[in-house]
C-alpha cells in the first residue's frame, strides 16, 4: 500500500510540478562538444572586441565572410540574402532574407556591445608630482571600487580636423604596456574602509597612471606630461588639443578565460551583452534560407539608456528596417506589427554568496540554460515592457519544439534595486518583445563570469526564435 502511494505522487510530481532541472543532465556528449567549440569562437570574439567600435569590425569581418555584403539603399533582395549595415561604426544590423515577404514580419535578436568602463575626459592628461595621469568619466553602471589596482588597456579613436580618425589600442598586443587606477595602501586605508563601499573611492580618483619618466635635459615644467605628449606625437602624429575629439576607453586588461578545474565557467570583461550579441551573431550567420527574414541587432549605448544615435532610440534601425520594406513595398508599420523581438540581455544569476539579494524561486541558476524575463525595470515594474503571457507561452513553444535548455529569470527581489533593457524601445516601434539571455555573476564587474552551458543555450535559442515560422 505505502509503495503505491508512493509511486502515485511521484505520477503526480511528474505530471504536474515544474521543476528546474541543471542543463547538464539534459545534454549529451554531442552537445558538450558543440558546446565547447562554440565557447571557444565566443572567447575569440571577446579578446578581440573590447569596445563597440571593434566589436562592429569584428562582426563585419566574420559576417563578410559568411557571405554577408553591405546593403545600399534601393539595392534588390530576393529570399536568401544575407546583408548588413554598420551605424557610424559603432553599431550594426544584419538581416537575413526570408522566403515570406516582410509584409509578414520578422524575427529580431537585438543585443547591445557596448559594456561599462572608464571613457576618458575630453582633456584628460596631468601631471601631478612628476606623475602622468588620464581623467575619466565612468560610463555605465559600475562600482568603482572595482576598478581600482587592476591591468587596464586604452582602446579608441582620436579624431583630427583634417578628418583623418587615428585609431588607439594599447595593452592588447603582445609586449604592450598596460596602466591603472591606484588605490591607497591599507596601512594608511583606515579612514577609507570606514566609508561605505559607494564612497569609498570617488569618481575623480579613477585617475589613470600613464607615466613617471621625466623630459631629459629640461628645467620647465610638467617633464613628464611633456614626454608623454612626445611620445604620443610620435607614434600617433596626434598634440594634446586632439584629446578633445577622441573617444578613448580604458578598460580591463584581461584575456577570456576558461574558470574552473571543470572549465564549465567563463571568465571575462564585457559578456554584459557581448554573450548575446555573440549569440545573436553566431546563429544569423549560420542561417540559410529561413522562412522569415531574420534580423539581428547589435546596438550601442544601452549602458547609458539606449540614447544617442548609435544607441536603440535611434532611428537607425527604423531606417535600415524600412530600406528593407521599401524593396518589397512593405509598409515599415505592417512590417513591426507582425515582427517579434528577442530582446537578448543578459540576467543576474543567483548567488550564493549574496543569497539575500535573490529571491530563488525566480531567479536564474548558472546551468540552467537562457534566462527568459517577462519584465525587467526597477520597484513596481517600472520601465519594463512586460511581454504578455501569450509572447512568453510562443517563446516556451519555440524552445521547447528546438531542446533548447532555458529557465525563467528576474533581477533580484522585488525592490532589492532592478535594470533595463532594449525590450522597451523596441515594444515602442509596435514589435512584440521578450527578454531573454545569459545569467551572469558579478554582471558590470571587471571580470564577469557566466556559464559554458548558458551561452551555448543562448546561441540555440537565439537560433530556433530566428528558424521559427
Ligand atoms: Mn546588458
Ligand atoms: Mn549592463
Amino acid at each position: 500500500m505505502k509503495e503505491q502511494e508512493n509511486s502515485r505522487g511521484e505520477q503526480l510530481r511528474k505530471a504536474l510540478s515544474y521543476t528546474k532541472k541543471n542543463g547538464y543532465d539534459r545534454v549529451d556528449r554531442a552537445e558538450l562538444e558543440a558546446m565547447d567549440a562554440y565557447c571557444t569562437g565566443y572567447k575569440q570574439f571577446l579578446d578581440a572586441g573590447k569596445t563597440e567600435r571593434e566589436c562592429v569590425d569584428r562582426t563585419i569581418a566574420l559576417a563578410e565572410a559568411a557571405g554577408f555584403r553591405a546593403y545600399q539603399r534601393g539595392m534588390a533582395l530576393k529570399p536568401g540574402d544575407k546583408v548588413y549595415r554598420a551605424n557610424r561604426g559603432k553599431a550594426v544590423m544584419l538581416a537575413v532574407l526570408g522566403r515570406r515577404g516582410l509584409d509578414q514580419g520578422v524575427n529580431i535578436a537585438a543585443a547591445h556591445i557596448d559594456s561599462p568602463r572608464l571613457d576618458l575626459k575630453q582633456n584628460p592628461l596631468y601631471e601631478a608630482d612628476e606623475l602622468a595621469f588620464l581623467k575619466t568619466h565612468y560610463y555605465g553602471g559600475l562600482r568603482k571600487y572595482q576598478w581600482v589596482t587592476i591591468p587596464l588597456e586604452l582602446h579608441g579613436v582620436v579624431a583630427l580636423k583634417s578628418g583623418q580618425v587615428v585609431r588607439v589600442s594599447v595593452g592588447n598586443g603582445e609586449g604592450d604596456p598596460l596602466f591603472t587606477v591606484d588605490d591607497l595602501l591599507p596601512h594608511l586605508g583606515a579612514e577609507q574602509s570606514r566609508k561605505p563601499l559607494g564612497e569609498a573611492i570617488p569618481a575623480e580618483s579613477l585617475n589613470i597612471l600613464v607615466g613617471s619618466r621625466p623630459l631629459a635635459d629640461d628645467e620647465g615644467s610638467d617633464r613628464v606630461k611633456l614626454s608623454i605628449l612626445e611620445l604620443l606625437n610620435r607614434k600617433y602624429g596626434i598634440v594634446e588639443e586632439d584629446f578633445i575629439s577622441a573617444e578613448l576607453s580604458a578598460v580591463p586588461a584581461f584575456r577570456a578565460s576558461d574558470v574552473g578545474f571543470d572549465r564549465s565557467l567563463i571568465g571575462a570583461y564585457g559578456h554584459d551583452d557581448r554573450v548575446c550579441a555573440y549569440a545573436s551573431l553566431a546563429a544569423i550567420l549560420q542561417l540559410n534560407d529561413p522562412e522569415r527574414t531574420a534580423v539581428c541587432m547589435l546596438a550601442d549605448k544601452e549602458e547609458i539608456g539606449s540614447e544617442g544615435v548609435t544607441g536603440m532610440k535611434s532611428a537607425a534601425f527604423d531606417t535600415f528596417m524600412e530600406d528593407l520594406c521599401q524593396s518589397q513595398n512593405v509598409p515599415l508599420r505592417a512590417c513591426y506589427e507582425r515582427s517579434f523581438c528577442l530582446s537578448a540581455d543578459v540576467t543576474a544569476a543567483y548567488d550564493p554568496n549574496f543569497a539575500e539579494v535573490y529571491e530563488k524561486r525566480n531567479s536564474a541558476l548558472v546551468n540552467c540554460g537562457m534566462g527568459l524575463c517577462k519584465y525587467t525595470g526597477a520597484r513596481g515594474k517600472s520601465g519594463a515592457s512586460d511581454a504578455s503571457a501569450e509572447l512568453v507561452a510562443y517563446v516556451r513553444g519555440v524552445l521547447d519544439r528546438a531542446d533548447v535548455v532555458w529557465q525563467m529569470a528576474e533581477l533580484g527581489k522585488v525592490d532589492a534595486g532592478g535594470g533595463g533593457t532594449v525590450a522597451m524601445f523596441m515594444a515602442e516601434r509596435n514589435i512584440d518583445t521578450l527578454d531573454a539571455g545569459v545569467p551572469v555573476l558579478s554582471m558590470h564587474s571587471p571580470f564577469e563570469t557566466v556559464g559554458k552551458l548558458d551561452c551555448y543555450m543562448t546561441f540555440k535559442g537565439v537560433k530556433a526564435i530566428y528558424e521559427a515560422k
